[in-house]
């Protein structure tokens, strides 16, 4: 018999669930631990929002673990052999993790532990079908999304069952300070965030229940449109494990099966995607999978990047976005593709300028998903939308935002102008404009490119690539 077990926390903090604590608990009395560890990560350590609901999330989760969860910054290697020494702990159990620089970390201290003779297991938390599970019959894994859900993902064996809370689980007394981290620092900015956000197991949990009692009986129309609730809104829950796709795949299955239900599992199956194509493409958030984008004449532009960051474009749609991001730590996502195809394309600013502002500013900012989305929208990607399809942000925000219900919580300066000049406030005439009380170029930017000329200019570089092998 064990005396004691570490279980490592890393993106699965959450009690019910969790394979590896399930199996811990049974086992020993576990020793709780969260290791912060901003070596290991590069330049993919958590952004600056990140760390503000991680912060947040730990004292849930200590919370639940009463105040027994061992947190310290530094190298888990060392930390974690410090405490196996202190505690006399004999074997660590975790769930793994797919980010490239994680998997080489994992298998590096799962070999120094187990040449020191600890016991170290590891467990499936995070996907519902592992990467290395859905290949093609030739071995190779898929590139596009259709077949790897179809063929891949639903014609093998279904997900793991959820497990429940541990029965009993015994934690090992002691005493460490989450304030210690110092995870926040920014207070003005974070209080903005904890306004808009529920952070740890109980909302996660929460959250899931409310969309399944309403936002998912129209899911599959009413996700394009940011004003309305139909969206379930777990995406930071499921990133830092708080929630697991198990727990919300078996609640949606519990359901009636209609088109809702369908298209609600195959936008979960996208994150799946992503997590398939990091794996097997390690260089995803650095590299166009498609190469012969490494030639596109990009534009280095760091006066129309802040614009683009600050929601200053003079595009309603796109500063409504930009600013939710800004406020609320996330953002709807009909208007992450319209922000981000307007940055790549009108702005013809590279994928990686964006994709790493998301990275500070999200909530939920999650290596897979968001390089996968960006080559996505920047064309660049495996089963990318074509780059010469251009959202036009004008005809979105009056295709998905019709009475500008959205823009105009985000961008209040324009809530005074009628609908029929609220996506294009230039076109306007200056007594209309002055009844809204706008004064173009003051009260709010006129548009800082011209959606035509940059649309053609974006088509020819984009054409200039087709010479390229
Ligand atoms: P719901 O519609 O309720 O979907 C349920 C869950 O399915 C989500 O929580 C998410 O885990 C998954 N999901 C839904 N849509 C997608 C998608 N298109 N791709 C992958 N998984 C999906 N998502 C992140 O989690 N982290 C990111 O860093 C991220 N960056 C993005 C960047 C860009 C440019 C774009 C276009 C999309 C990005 N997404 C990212 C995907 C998507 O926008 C979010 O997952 C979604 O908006 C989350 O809201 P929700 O939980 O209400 O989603």
């Amino acid at each position: 018999m064990l005396k004691i077990v570490i279980h490592w926390f890393r993106q699965d903090l959450r009690l019910a669930d969790n394979p590896a604590l399930y199996v811990a608990a049974k086992q020993a009395q576990v020793l709780p631990v969260y290791i912060v560890d901003d070596k290991n990560p590069g330049i993919h350590k958590m952004g600056a929002a990140s760390r503000w609901w991680l912060y947040r999330s730990l004292l849930a989760l200590n919370h639940d673990l009463n105040g027994h969860l061992v947190v310290q910054t530094g190298d888990p290697q060392s930390i974690l052999s410090e405490l196996i020494k202190h505690y006399g702990v004999k074997a660590v159990y975790w769930n793994r993790c797919y980010e490239p620089w994680c998997i080489k970390r994992d298998k590096r201290i799962k070999k120094t532990l187990q040449q020191q003779g600890v016991a170290v297991q590891s467990y499936n938390g995070a996907l519902l079908w592992e990467p290395h599970t859905i290949l093609k019959n030739d071995g190779t894994p898929y590139k596009v999304f259709t077949p790897f859900y179809r063929r891949g993902c639903l014609s093998t064996e279904p997900p793991r069952q959820p497990l429940p809370k541990p029965e009993k689980l015994t934690t090992v007394n002691n005493n460490s300070s989450i304030e210690s981290l110092r995870l926040v620092s920014n207070a003005a900015w974070e209080s903005s965030l904890a306004a808009h956000n529920q952070v740890g197991e109980a909302a996660a949990l929460q959250k899931l229940k409310q969309f399944l009692s309403n936002g998912i009986n129209h899911y599959k129309e009413g996700r394009d449109f940011p004003a309305r609730e139909n969206v379930s809104r777990l995406s930071p829950h499921l990133h830092f494990g708080e929630i697991s796709p198990n727990q919300v795949w078996y609640a949606v299955q519990a359901r009636p099966d209609d088109v809702n239900r369908q298209h609600f599992c195959s936008e979960l199956a996208w994150r799946e995607f992503s997590y398939n194509l990091l794996y097997h493409f390690p260089d995803l958030p650095e590299k166009n999978l498609q190469q012969k984008f490494d030639q596109f004449p990009w534009q280095s532009n760091k006066k129309l990047l802040r614009y683009w960051q600050q929601g200053l474009t003079g595009y309603p749609i796109v500063d409504a976005g930009m600013r939710e991001l800004w406020q609320t730590g996330t953002m709807h996502n009909r208007v992450r593709m319209i922000v981000a195809s307007f940055l790549v394309k009108n702005l013809r600013i590279h994928w990686h300028d964006g994709a790493a502002w998301f990275w500070d500013c999200l909530v939920d900012a999650d290596l897979a998903n968001n390089s996968a989305s960006w080559q996505w929208v920047a064309g660049c990607g495996a089963d990318a939308a074509p780059y010469f399809r251009i959202f036009n942000p004008v005809t979105q925000a009056k295709k998905f935002d019709p009475q500008g219900d959205y823009i105009r919580q985000y961008v209040p300066e324009l809530s005074k102008l009628s609908d029929r000049y609220l996506h294009n406030p230039w076109e306007a005439s200056d007594e209309t404009l002055k009844s809204a009380g706008i004064v173009l170029g003051e009260t709010y930017p006129k548009p800082i490119v011209d959606l035509r000329t940059s649309r053609e200019a974006a088509l020819a570089a984009f054409a200039s690539l087709k010479n390229v092998s």
